[in-house]
């Protein structure tokens, strides 16, 4: 296998963090530039970071000198991932696009947009095929992860789809990480003994983004799937791991036993093609009364994995509810590794060439 070399924009972030720290003893990516903020181009990787993640801080990587987020300082790069701040990335991101990078991002800018494949590897893979057709458009590749929340409740839906077809409408109650908000996002005070019941911009995001990541390729456009999503969205103490509760309603008769068989045997491309970041599981069902936990289950899979639980099933007159909780690590597979993994998927399908 070719070794691609790649970047980091936004690296001393959350979710740049966890990119160093798979970039790092990645087998298929080299990682060989980093970027941040101005405030710290210039300066080492490690003494401009504050390093929180569990795993240890790369030595290799700690050398590394900080660059500014602009493509003429990077050559020779094949891919650039983006953990950028929603405020920066329409324009840089798109600025590396048309200077022809590769970019693959986790941040919402161009996630809705209908050229950009958005993209969970084990759910829309086919949606890399508007790869074909990006550079002549845009110059370079662009493509989405989507938000973490919606990461959780799409791949989590994917099998019931898989065998129910028609969903009439989705019900999701989301219960959030404090990680989601970012390295300086929530004050501990706001958030400590505590329930904040709106997260700015996130239900917008939950009920729109599944219905373009299930839906269907159509010339060198997405088209939505006729998806009927109700969302709210809440902040919770729990460092890491995003919380979804689902209700869904289907006009027609269901057998759970069909539905605990499809997500006890759901499976992937990613997983087909052994790709280095695919969890051999992309879900994992527990029949425990009490789980999935965020605390307990976040890592399963080096967070790859989606935890799904607590199915119940209540039928009345042709029409079924089915009830699921579902936890998934929303820095890993709701952002860098959902990333990293699209990045695999797209070289292993010959779309990203040296
Ligand atoms: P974060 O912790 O606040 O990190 C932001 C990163 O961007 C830092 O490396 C920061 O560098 C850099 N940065 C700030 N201003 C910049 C500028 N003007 N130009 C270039 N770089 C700049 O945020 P995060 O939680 O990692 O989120 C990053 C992105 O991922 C966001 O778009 C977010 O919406 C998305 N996302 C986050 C999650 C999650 O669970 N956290 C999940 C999915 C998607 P300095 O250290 O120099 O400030």
């Amino acid at each position: 296998m070719m070794v691609y070399d790649v970047a980091v924009l936004g690296a001393t972030g959350i979710v740049g963090q966890r990119y160093v720290s798979f970039l790092s003893k990645h087998p298929w990516f080299n990682l060989v530039q980093v970027a941040a903020s101005d405030r710290k181009a210039g300066m080492k990787y490690g003494s401009a970071v504050s390093w929180f993640i569990e795993d240890p801080m790369p030595s290799d990587i700690a050398d590394l000198k900080i660059s500014r987020a602009v493509p003429q300082d990077f050559k020779g790069i094949d891919i650039v991932f983006s953990a950028l701040p929603t405020e920066v990335a329409k324009e840089v991101e798109m600025q590396f696009v048309k200077n022809g990078f590769s970019v693959f991002s986790d941040t919402s800018p161009y996630r809705m947009e209908p050229s950009v494949p958005l993209v969970i590897p084990e759910v829309n893979p086919t949606h890399l095929e508007l790869l074909k057709v990006l550079p002549s458009k845009f110059g370079g590749i662009l493509v989405k992860s989507p938000n973490c929340t919606s990461n959780v409740l799409s791949l989590s839906l994917k099998p019931l789809i898989d065998i129910v077809q028609e969903l009439k409408l989705v019900n999701v109650v989301s219960l959030q990480a404090i990680s989601g908000a970012g390295y300086t996002g929530l004050y501990s005070m706001s958030i400590h003994d505590n329930v904040i019941p709106y997260i700015k911009g996130e239900e917008e995001k939950l009920s729109t983004e599944p219905r373009k990541i299930l839906g269907s390729i159509d010339g060198n456009e997405i088209v939505q799937r006729n998806l009927w999503i109700e969302a709210t969205t809440t902040r919770v103490p729990v460092i890491d791991g995003h919380t979804v509760v689902v209700h869904v309603l289907v006009e027609r008769d269901v057998d759970l036993d069909l539905v605990l068989k499809a997500y006890e045997e759901f499976s992937g491309i990613p997983q087909k093609l052994n790709l280095p970041m695919a969890p051999k599981k992309p879900i994992v069902l527990r029949n425990e009364y009490d789980r999935p936990q965020p605390r307990l289950d976040r890592n399963l899979e080096k967070g790859m994995a989606v935890s799904v639980g607590r199915f119940r099933l209540y039928k009345t007159g042709g029409v079924s509810v089915i009830k699921y909780v579902a936890t998934g690590h929303n820095t890993i597979r709701g952002a860098s590794g959902n990333t990293i993994l699209n990045a695999e998927l797209a070289v292993a399908l010959g779309f990203l060439k040296k």
